[in-house]
């Protein structure tokens, strides 16, 4: 399967691989499920604003600590932004109707994927993201055939 690795300069670099994988959306007209993996403060957050930025959202993007994910309603796309840091119990994700969350016409970026195992859907790519000194190195693993065309597309 496909992959990408990368080092990410500064924030701005962050931001512009998100905004990447929305023009990857618009141009294969699919959706996918990322998983992203990485410490506190490597960039999780940052990556997935550029992501809803790039399909369309114009304000804030805040962090859904406590309400575990924040909707978007983008046009004929619906963005999740999950963060499970504080999900105490996978169970809650079955009383959220989390199955709804996972369409056709859905992406869904999920910090912290391990607290929610067994329920969640399958990633189509996973996003580790580590610290290196004061950059970041980013690794993107495609994990399905439409993670491969994101992959693919990122690599252009
Ligand atoms: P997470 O969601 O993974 O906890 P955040 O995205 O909330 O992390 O925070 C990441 C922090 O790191 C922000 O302060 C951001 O400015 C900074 N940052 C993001 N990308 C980079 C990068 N490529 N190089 C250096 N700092 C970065
Ligand atoms: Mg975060």
């Amino acid at each position: 399967m496909a992959n990408l690795h990368r080092l990410l300069q500064d924030e701005q670099d962050t931001v512009a691989l998100g905004r990447k994988m929305a023009d990857a959306v618009k141009h294969f007209d699919q959706g996918f499920v990322a998983y992203l993996n990485g410490d506190l403060g490597a960039g999780k957050t940052t990556m997935t604003r550029g992501f809803v930025q790039g399909m369309g959202h114009e304000g804030h993007v805040k962090s859904p600590t406590y309400t575990l994910v924040e909707p978007y309603d983008l046009g004929q796309w619906q963005v999740y932004h999950f963060d499970l840091y504080r999900l105490a119990d996978p169970e809650e994700l079955e009383f959220m109707g989390i199955r709804d969350y996972f369409s056709e016409n859905s992406c869904c970026f999920i910090e912290w994927p391990e607290k929610g195992e067994g329920i969640l859907a399958n990633a189509d790519v996973t996003i580790n993201i580590a610290y290196e000194d004061t950059k970041r190195s980013v690794e993107i693993i495609a994990q399905t055939t439409r993670g491969e065309n994101l992959v693919d597309y990122l690599k252009r």
